[in-house]
């Protein structure tokens, strides 16, 4: 038995890894274990991430940075679109694997030991202690569960959402264009996405509930010009944060919590936040023997994005019910000067509120009418 760690982390990516850097720098002997061989690889994630959000936590260094999104563009089934100036969001595609790399070295800079290719197998409670076994057995005050998807798919499995990504090499995707197609039929309750990252590259991805996501993404393809280099399916968390952070001497950090957009899925800010804000609290509560401290990481990530993620989640739900049609009026609103002026204003990461402000008093109503005609649409099928 291998004891003398204050805390093991299961998960080395960027929830794990984060909660490694806070934990450390403040003096806690932190042990990372990550079960794939090398740190960051393979990369499942698109990176898409709004840099003003990133620097209150992680910022990733400039070097991560391989392309800055000017614009955002919806496509609807039928063939409408609404195109937004994305500039002011200071949102940027990042090498994913890249920031993790650099979140490890941090980790280790910061005193943190990081153990690739080794696996958390089980982790048992005894006492004042938690036992995990992985490549040998350890003991510690806490573990921390950052094992993102294998984390949640145990709590929620129902909203996970298949999801299949590649990058490719082609010539009709601009730089700095970020498209998004939706299409209740193609992709139930998620959409298609372009996600160029320079040098005529893009990472398209295609998700949806019941889809087979590698199938999905190839239709989505055919008809364009492409050259694959790399190909990974990975499924996608909608449900939005678990109820508890922390139960007994397990704490949750990252999408193993659920600290995921339930919208659109983008998980890095708010696992980044999970880990530093956790680290921080577990730190003043083994430092003060006071378990009781420990709920305040929930308390202050809640404070934080408790009130947009339900908002996301009203959101989300309401979109899995609309048909394409219904999209196709919502994308029309959307289109419109007065609307996509006002969500330019707004704010990448807490989009669901901005979204609903963007529309005013009148989009507000076209949208709630829309929405009633797509629950009473489902409700007459219940009937039925
Ligand atoms: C296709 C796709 C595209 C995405 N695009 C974006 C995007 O553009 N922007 C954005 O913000 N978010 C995006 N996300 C979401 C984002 O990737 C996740 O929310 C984020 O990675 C969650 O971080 P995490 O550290 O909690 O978990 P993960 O990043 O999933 O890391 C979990 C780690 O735990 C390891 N692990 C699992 N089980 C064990 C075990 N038993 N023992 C040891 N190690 C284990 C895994 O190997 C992995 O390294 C995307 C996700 C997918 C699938």
């Amino acid at each position: 038995m291998t004891s003398g760690y204050d805390i093991v982390v299961g998960g080395g990516s960027v929830g794990g890894l984060s909660f490694a850097i806070g934990a450390a720098s403040r003096g806690l002997k932190v042990l990372v274990l990550e079960e794939d061989d090398e740190i960051g690889e393979p990369e499942k994630c698109d990176g898409l991430v709004s840099l003003r959000a990133m620097r209150r936590y992680i910022p990733p260094e400039e070097a991560c940075v391989q392309s800055r999104v000017t614009s955002g563009v919806v496509h609807s089934p039928s063939g409408l679109v609404a195109s937004l100036d994305a500039s002011r969001f200071e949102v940027v595609v990042i090498d994913r694997s890249a920031y993790e790399k650099q979140l490890a070295s941090m980790a280790v800079s910061a005193g943190a030991t990081v153990k690739t290719g080794v696996r958390v197998e089980a982790t048992v409670e005894e006492g004042d202690a938690v036992k995990v076994k992985a490549d040998s057995a350890y003991s510690c005050s806490y573990y921390v569960d950052a094992t993102g998807p294998v984390g949640i798919l145990r709590r929620n499995r129902l909203r996970l959402v298949p999801a299949a990504k590649y990058e490719i090499q082609g010539d009709w995707f601009a730089d700095g264009e970020v498209q998004v197609f939706v299409d209740q039929k193609k992709y139930p309750g998620f959409f298609a996405w372009v996600i160029p990252r320079g040098n005529g590259t893009a990472k398209v991805g295609a998700a949806g509930f019941g889809i087979n996501s590698f199938k999905t993404l190839d239709s989505f393809l055919e008809g364009r010009t492409y050259r694959t280099l790399t190909r990974v399916a990975a499924p996608i968390y909608v449900g939005g944060p678990v109820e508890e952070f922390v139960s007994g001497r397990t704490i949750l950090v990252g999408e193993s919590a659920g600290q995921v957009k339930p919208t659109t899925a983008g998980g890095i800010l708010s696992s980044v936040a999970g880990g530093s804000i956790a680290a921080r609290w577990v730190t003043e509560s083994i430092g003060s023997a006071d378990p009781s401290l420990l709920l305040g990481y929930q308390r202050e990530w809640t404070k934080e994005f408790g009130d947009e993620f339900r908002t996301m989640k009203r959101l989300r739900h309401m979109y899995e019910s609309l048909s394409n049609p219904d999209i196709d009026r919502i994308v029309s609103a959307l289109g419109s000067k007065r609307v996509s002026e006002r969500l330019a204003k707004t704010d990448f990461d807490f989009h669901a509120t901005a979204f609903i402000s963007a529309l005013g008093a009148k989009g507000t109503l076209q949208l709630a009418s829309i929405l009633l005609s797509a629950e009473a649409r489902q409700a007459l099928s219940s009937l039925a």
